[in-house]
Order: C-alpha cells, then sequence, then structure tokens
C-alpha cells in the first residue's frame, strides 16, 4: 500500500511554487488496510503541493461522501465529507530523528536527498478523520428521531429477552470456565 505508485509524487522535478492533484478515492483504496466501518467511498481529495526550497507544504481537502451504518438503528447513511488538513513537509539532514521527537502531528521531516513523497498514508488518516464521530440517523426538523424506529423496537426487544434470559453466548462460556 505505502508504495503504490500512483501516489507518490516526485517532487524534485517540480517548478518551485503550487501544483494540484486530484484523486478520486473508492473502496479499494482501503482494501490494503484493516477492515473500515464505511462503505460506498466516493471521495475526491484535492492537494496543493506548494513547493519552497526547504520545505512542501501540503494541502488535503477532502470532499465527497461515504455509507456509515447508524450506531442507533442500523441504517445506512450516506454522509457528505468536507475538512481540510494540512502538513509541513521539512527536509532536513536527519528525518528519523526529527520525526521521532517532533510533537506537532502535522510537520514531518524527510530527508534533503529525498526525491519522492508518498501521500496515502495521509490520504487515508484524513479520508478517516473526516467521517464525523457521531454516527446516527440525525432528527427531523420537529425533534423527533429520523431512526428506523421498527429496528429499535426489535433491538429493545432482544435486549430485553437477553436480560431476562440471560445470554446463551455467555451461559456457554460460563460453563467452559467452570470446567
Ligand atoms: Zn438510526
Amino acid at each position: 500500500m505505502a508504495n503504490r505508485h500512483e501516489y507518490e509524487i516526485a517532487f524534485v522535478g517540480l517548478k518551485p511554487g503550487k501544483h494540484e492533484y486530484v484523486y478520486d478515492i473508492d473502496d479499494k483504496f482501503f482494501a490494503d488496510y484493516q477492515p473500515q466501518d464505511f462503505t460506498d467511498a466516493q471521495v475526491t481529495v484535492k492537494l496543493t503541493l506548494d513547493k519552497k526550497s526547504s520545505f512542501l507544504m501540503l494541502k488535503f481537502e477532502i470532499g465527497g461522501a461515504v455509507t456509515l451504518i447508524c450506531d442507533l438503528c442500523g441504517n445506512t447513511l450516506q454522509k457528505n465529507l468536507w475538512d481540510e488538513f494540512e502538513v509541513l513537509v521539512k527536509m532536513v539532514d536527519n528525518p528519523e530523528e526529527m520525526n521521532d521527537t517532533e510533537e506537532d502531528p502535522d510537520v514531518y521531516y524527510i530527508s534533503r536527498t529525498e526525491s519522492h513523497i508518498n501521500i496515502a498514508g495521509w490520504m487515508y488518516e484524513f479520508i478517516n478523520l473526516s467521517i464525523p464521530l457521531q454516527r446516527t440517523c440525525g432528527e427531523n426538523p420537529d425533534g423527533s428521531s429520523k431512526c428506523n424506529q421498527e429496528a429499535l423496537d426489535m433491538l429493545r426487544k432482544l435486549n430485553e429477552h437477553h436480560i431476562e434470559n440471560g445470554n446463551p453466548i455467555w451461559k456457554d462460556l460460563d460453563k467452559f470456565r467452570n470446567n
């Protein structure tokens, strides 16, 4: 994943100043990573790379949408993504040492002799960071929940059933422990 060439930028050959790249990201991009809790990614990442003599300023603009599952009722939800992230990539003689001690997550060091940067890891991280933490259907203008009420009722009944009868899975585990 980290070596996929399409996400490598040969910045050494670029003129000083701003350069734009646009990436269309779908679920295939995430196949190399752990399973994601979203599907149907239709994400556009616009990267602006500003090349200076001793550093690169990277600006990632995340747009598009993903499909999530509501935490409460299990309905699928399409969420629009919109966020921006910046990374300052400094060229130094001792990048490993500097990366080990740098506390600012938005600053990254590479060697002065480096010719390429791979942006796949940042894209992965920033797409994930732009997904809302609260994953619920939300509310109607009148304040009522947009959740699937039938599913909520069903879940409530299942929960009550488990509390009354004990969860059979745990009962079996208890048996196993006692042996
Ligand atoms: Zn819901």
